[in-house]
């Protein structure tokens, strides 16, 4: 799947700035030491600039995720400028762990620790639960689609609120 338009163009930015100063001088968006008269002597080396390039790509995939379910953040490191492969030339783990998901892969709200609280379900269940971890979703949960509904909204008919998490809520 293609990135979205607002997701590549930040990667396209996150790729071309040139990182290896970027703790020592204050410099625009797209800063570029090749062409740049002015600049200093103090540089990061290869791998720092490249570990400083790998966090910016977090912090705006975090945001991203959160806001499109869509949202590949392998196809997002990639166009970054990020490496996400191990040595064995297969795609790295680490590049999914510098995010703040759970097992479902629903994003934290950005800035915060939390997930929204909202009723989750898949299309085959019957029923809409309260929490990930509620028991009785564990058991029937084969890693399919997670469908969201506001907690303060209505959920759709079709789905009956699971009498252990949101019975007495409900
Ligand atoms: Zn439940």
């Amino acid at each position: 799947m293609a990135l979205s338009r607002l997701a590549s163009q930040f990667a396209a930015e996150i790729k071309q700035h040139d990182w290896s100063d970027a703790p020592y001088r204050i410099d625009r968006a797209g800063h570029n030491r090749a062409s740049d008269s002015n600049c200093g002597d103090e540089v990061l080396s290869e791998n720092e600039a490249q570990n400083v390039r790998t966090n910016v790509m977090w912090v705006t995939a975090q945001v991203l995720g959160y806001s499109d379910p869509n949202f590949d953040v392998y196809e997002f490191a990639e166009a970054s400028g990020v490496n996400i492969l191990t040595r064995s030339g297969r795609q790295s783990g680490h590049i999914r762990v510098g995010l703040r998901t759970d097992s479902a892969g629903r994003y934290m709200r950005p800035g915060t620790w939390e997930f929204d609280p909202e009723y989750i379900t898949t299309e085959t269940s019957d029923f809409y639960h309260a929490d990930l971890y509620c028991n009785a979703f564990q058991r029937g949960y084969r890693g399919a689609k997670l469908l969201t509904f506001p907690i303060d909204g209505t959920v759709p008919e079709k789905w009956n609120p699971c009498a252990h998490c949101v019975g007495d809520r409900a």
